[in-house]
């Protein structure tokens, strides 16, 4: 790798101390453990995976055989109690080559259990989110729906009150892991009026014990620009049962569930973007070097062009690890973070999108995973809240 090109943030200048903090030792340790293992594990697949429009649950399950599913959660719970560690697995997961898969993963991983751990029971704990560390369960969170994305207070799916538990009808939209998941993590409207009063969640069971498709739940998968490893799934409820015990958080009380959650999954998607970047870029500056050796030095655009992409990722960089400090800290870190999922979702995808070019330029086939990374980049300004919202919340930080 062009380490001497991109000075990782967190990791000192080439004179300073490295690793600095959150960073130890130990994660260095984890970071080439885990460079190691997409290398040798995942990214020889990686095309294979995007053409067949899916990665194989076995892959999932040998990253939580590994440890790398449970990073984040608690060690009473099966996992590593190390969130520092999960940030550097985020990095490492985008070298893969197929953002899909690393969406599948993360949305396991980082979005869908994190709510279990934080708002579950001891009970649901026991069923959902031991099982999910250990891989044996795969999860989703199911928010979008065909009419509402942005706009998270204005889901319809409705949970009626019957006796001993819900029934729910309605239907989520683009919802990652939606096909091959064994349980949803889904918010529903529990008022006639829904809104930020009236959002609850419930732990939904897609699949029966013996792993067929559960009664009422019927998930279709969707076709897209980019992720294409990653299984997107629209997800219909039927008159679902959903027993009481399900009631994830507080009764009404989603809406702060889906906020508190928000901060990870942001904080999962700017690290994301960087590997993915940083992968991209030391592609371009190889294929640059091989042509300069051949005698073909690139020109001063094309070294221009390598140096503003390098400055986006050090500059995303030094945003999104602060954010994580703070975030870590136990902080107010709404601000930060929001700015580092703005600052690094759409340049993601502008810097990779300027490494293709470098590469056509220069006369040179495409490069596969530049390409594809240009593809899987698209979702950043999109997913987990899209560019406009951040900055409508930065606007509100700011009393406007
Ligand atoms: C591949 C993929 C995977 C996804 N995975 C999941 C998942 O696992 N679970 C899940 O719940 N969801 C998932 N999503 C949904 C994603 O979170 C939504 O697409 C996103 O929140 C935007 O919602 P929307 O697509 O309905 O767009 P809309 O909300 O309809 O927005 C359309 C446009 O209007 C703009 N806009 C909206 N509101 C405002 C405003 N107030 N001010 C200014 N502009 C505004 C938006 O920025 C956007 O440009 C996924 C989406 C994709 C494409």
């Amino acid at each position: 790798m062009s380490g001497d090109l991109l000075e990782r943030a967190g990791a000192g200048t080439a004179a300073g101390p490295r690793p600095l903090p959150p960073l130890t030792p130990a994660h260095e340790a984890l970071r080439a453990e885990i460079r190691a293992w997409v290398a040798s594990e995942l990214a020889p697949h990686a095309a294979a995976w995007e053409e067949a429009r899916s990665f194989p649950d076995a892959a999932l399950r040998d990253c939580a055989a590994r440890g790398y599913v449970g990073l984040k959660f608690p060690v009473e719970h099966g996992g590593a109690g190390d969130a520092v560690g999960a940030a550097v697995f985020a990095e490492e997961l985008a070298r893969s080559g197929s953002g899909g898969l690393g969406a599948g993963i993360g949305a396991h991983a980082g979005i869908a259990l994190p709510p279990v751990w934080k708002f579950g029971t001891p009970d649901q704990h026991e069923r959902y989110l031991r099982p999910g560390i250990r891989g044996e369960r795969i999860a989703a969170l199911g928010i979008t729906e065909p009419d509402t994305g942005s706009d998270v207070a204005a889901i319809r799916t409705r949970a009626e009150r019957v006796e001993g538990g819900f029934v729910v009808n309605g239907a989520k939209m683009f919802i990652t892991n939606g096909v091959r998941a064994d349980f949803v993590v889904t918010a529903v409207k529990t008022t006639a009026e829904g809104g930020h009063r009236g959002i609850s969640f419930l732990l939904v069971d897609t699949r029966g014990p013996d792993g067929e498709r559960a009664a009422g739940v019927e998930a279709r998968p969707i076709e897209k620009l980019g992720w294409h490893a990653s299984d997107t799934a629209l997800i219909s409820f039927d008159d679902l049962f959903v027993p009481e015990e399900n009631l994830l958080g507080e009764l009404h009380g989603g809406f702060k569930l889906i906020m508190v959650n928000f901060a990870w999954e942001r904080l999962m998607m700017s690290l994301g973007a960087l590997g993915a970047v940083e992968l991209v870029l030391e592609r371009t500056v190889a294929m640059l070097r091989a042509r300069a050796v051949a005698g073909r030095r690139p020109g001063q655009r094309a070294r221009h062009q390598v140096a503003e992409v390098a400055t986006t990722l050090a500059t995303g960089r030094a945003l999104t690890y602060h954010a994580l400090r703070l975030h870590l800290a136990g902080a107010d870190c709404v601000r930060e973070v929001t700015m580092a999922k703005l600052a690094t979702q759409r340049a993601a995808y502008e810097a990779a999108d300027r490494c293709l070019q470098l590469h056509f330029d220069a006369g040179e086939h495409a490069d596969p995973l530049v390409e594809c990374a240009v593809r899987d980049l698209r979702l950043g300004p999109i997913g987990g809240g899209t560019d406009e919202v951040m900055k409508e919340i930065l606007g509100k930080t700011m009393g406007l």
